[in-house]
């Protein structure tokens, strides 16, 4: 048939056309690392599914918000920092963007905390030891500002929607399905709130190693000692046998981490030694259990 070759061609130039525009579209240079990252999905579209994920885990009945201000009032205080730093960094122009919002949610067992893209910021308390003062609670929330930031989630959505629908599909799927379950649940995935969907995905080592090294510097910049995030990475690995912490299991540790960190700090303490110094108290103590809450999957190795 002579129509064949043709509908193929004409087949493979629509889809070659439609690649190379969503590529040329979606592709964005990280400003800390110059990597490049594929993003077919807007930002606003990015914000709005993380609006409607924190909404979801707030609606959770197993969801408990703390109101007490031992709690509540260094996180507030480190975060407020952590924004304000973000709103000088190269991210400003999103970080001034995001309609910012930090709670505590009241669970000693779950060692866990994040930062959703549209900026909305949970710490569980059962990360507190962790943590163990402000200056370690700002590295985690350095860590997890970046990956929303960064816009590490749209990067993994837009890899889950490439992989469902391929390239055209994708756009298409995009445009005309909107905020729909099978999307949340996407997002939900991507943002790293899969336990509630049952699959725990761990971010990448590329988008971990990106995380640490500029949420190292957000810190530093915020007025906190960076040196402290290599001691709560090893609070974290001292706690991590048997089974690892939910934190842990999206956000694998290990010894080349440390090392990365290290390495780093030539950078990051000069911008610390400039900053003006953050007040560090300790963080209250809870009573842990032995054990945070199982991830539904093994963590996957970096
Ligand atoms: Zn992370």
């Amino acid at each position: 048939m002579i129509t064949v070759p043709y509908q193929i061609s004409k087949h493979v130039s629509v889809v070659t056309i439609s690649l190379l525009l969503t590529v040329f579209i979606g592709c964005t240079t990280n400003p800390y690392t110059q990597r490049s990252q594929l993003l077919i999905i807007p930002q606003g579209y990015e914000n709005q599914m993380g609006e409607q994920a924190y909404q979801e885990l707030s609606n959770d009945p197993q969801i408990t918000i703390s109101t007490n201000p031992k709690e509540v009032d260094p996180v507030k205080r480190v975060a407020a920092r952590i924004i304000e730093a973000a709103k000088h960094s190269k991210y400003a122009k999103a970080a001034q963007q995001f309609d910012w919002e930090v709670s505590v949610i009241k669970d000693d067992a779950t060692k866990n905390a994040f930062a959703l893209p549209g900026g909305k910021i949970a710490v569980y308390t059962g990360i507190f030891p962790e943590a163990s003062n402000e200056a370690g609670l700002a590295a985690i929330l350095g860590h997890e500002v970046i990956h929303a930031l960064a816009r590490h989630g749209a990067e993994r959505m837009s890899q889950g929607l490439l992989a469902q629908f391929g390239m055209t599909a994708a756009a298409v799927a995009l445009q005309t399905q909107g905020l729909n379950p099978q999307m949340n649940q996407l997002a939900m995935q991507a943002f790293g709130l899969g336990t509630k969907v049952g699959i725990l995905l761990p971010f990448s080592r590329r988008h971990e190693s990106e995380a640490d090294y500029v949420g190292l510097l957000l810190a530093a910049h915020a007025g906190y000692d960076p040196q402290e995030a290599v001691r709560v990475w090893q609070r974290m690995a001292a706690k991590s046998e048997g089974q690892p912490p939910e934190f842990m299991s999206t956000h694998p540790a290990h010894e080349t981490r440390i090392a990365d960190l290290q390495q780093w700090m030539a950078e990051a303490l000069p911008i610390y030694t400039q900053a003006a110094k953050a007040p560090v108290s300790d963080l209250p103590t809870i009573t842990p259990s032995p054990a945070g809450r199982v991830p539904t999957t093994p963590s996957q190795s970096r």
